[in-house]
């Protein structure tokens, strides 16, 4: 068994200690732990030590990362760039395992060893974005766990076929059942959710719901999908993705929704995008629901922005929930590690004894400058092992 002390190296900023490593576990934690026999020695040399980040939203499959430049001129609405997308697809031969794995590996040098990603599942690509990034989940398996969820873009019982695609994909190898808008996309919220919720029964699988839909639809929708999450007594086991509705509606009604969450476990992904209504971070923290933080759509024909580092993204959050106290800027760090840890129920999570050694290293003296300042990664350990060394 592989083993490696870390020496020097503050934990969220706190003390130097040092990390011993056996395996994939983090085996010990103090001051001047004794040296197994031949254990590899890396001197953090007094670094910020933080667990390896987690990307709770993102679309790995869609993603143009490390290819040429792609000119954006889509339509405004959401539809606009959904037909957009499927047009693109039809036309340009996009491999979605290369453009996944590309990706994959640059969140690893900046410290990412847990992802959850949306795959699409649609009546014209079939199982082929699935089938894509299973191939990466397979390529990085021992560094990356990647989470898959089934995502049906253009929607579900809208479009015949689709609910046997999910089927399928669930079959296949996918993590999580996925959704969208079951108002504004399928028009049949009732159906539409029932469907999902029997896939995630059938299958004993997760659900992670993207809820663009605004104010009082959105609310509505929410409102069936925790009704059903009672009743199916799928309590932690639930995720909506953006929820832009709870930053639109009164604040009232968004408590008593954000209450609800917590009651049933019910996790928000939070990707901060730069305009419209967002659930705000302080009031999800103060009802007590996790949030998780992610990317989404990573240099698609969705959007030119964004990059694989969630301490970029936590910085985002940060930003978008004019978070300015290093107190507060913790909370942003939260959603890329320990929140999305629990939401996303990815296990072994931490800097404790008996977790997966998953580390980073940065220059850095607190969280809120790590947040802040995105510094280079120093070091990054994925399961025990080394995946960059400083240059
Ligand atoms: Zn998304």
């Amino acid at each position: 068994m592989s083993q490696l002390m870390l020496r020097n190296v503050r934990p969220f900023g706190h003390g130097a200690i040092d990390v011993s490593v056996a395996g994939d576990t983090i085996s010990a934690i103090g001051r001047d732990l004794p040296l197994p026999a031949g254990a590899t020695v890396a001197d953090g040399a007094g670094a910020l030590l933080l667990p390896g980040l987690i990307e709770g939203h993102t679309h790995l499959d869609k993603s143009l990362w490390g290819g040429p430049w792609h000119r954006n001129e889509v339509g405004p609405s959401r539809l606009d760039r959904i037909e957009n997308e499927r047009a693109w697809r039809a036309r340009s031969g996009h491999d979605p395992a290369a453009a996944s794995l590309a990706l994959a590996r640059d969140f690893l040098a900046n410290g990412t060893t847990r992802i959850r990603t949306h795959a699409d599942i649609d009546t014209e690509i079939g199982l082929a974005h699935l089938h894509g990034t299973m191939r990466t989940r397979d390529a990085m398996a021992g560094t990356i766990e990647l989470q898959i969820v089934a995502f049906p873009q253009s929607g579900l019982t809208n479009r015949p076929g689709t609910e046997a695609l999910m089927d399928a994909a669930l079959r296949e190898g996918a993590d999580v059942v996925g959704g969208i808008d079951p108002c504004a996309i399928d028009r049949d919220p009732v159906r539409c959710l029932d469907v999902t919720f029997a896939l995630a029964s059938r299958h004993g699988r997760p659900i992670d719901i993207h809820l663009h839909e605004p104010g009082e639809m959105g609310a509505f929708s929410l409102d069936l999908i925790l009704e059903r999450t009672q009743a199916l007594g799928m309590q932690g086991r639930v995720v909506v993705s953006h929820g832009f509705c709870l930053g639109a509606i009164p604040d009232r009604d968004r408590d008593g929704l954000l209450a609800r969450m917590a009651r049933l476990d019910v996790a928000i992904a939070t990707t901060a995008p730069a305009s419209g209504p967002v659930p705000s971070l302080a009031a999800c923290r103060a009802a007590g629901v996790t949030v998780i933080g992610g990317n989404d759509g990573i240099r698609d024909t969705w959007t030119p922005y964004a990059r694989p580092d969630m301490l970029d993204r936590a910085m985002h959050i940060g930003l978008r929930n004019a978070l300015r106290r290093d107190d507060e800027l913790e909370w942003a760090l939260e959603c890329v590690t320990s929140g999305a840890a629990r939401g996303c129920g990815f296990a072994r999570y931490g800097l404790g004894v008996g977790d997966r050694a998953d580390l980073v290293l940065v220059d850095a003296a607190t969280v809120a400058e790590a947040v802040v300042a995105a510094p280079p990664r120093r070091l990054v350990v994925a399961a025990g092992r080394v995946a960059t060394t400083p240059p």
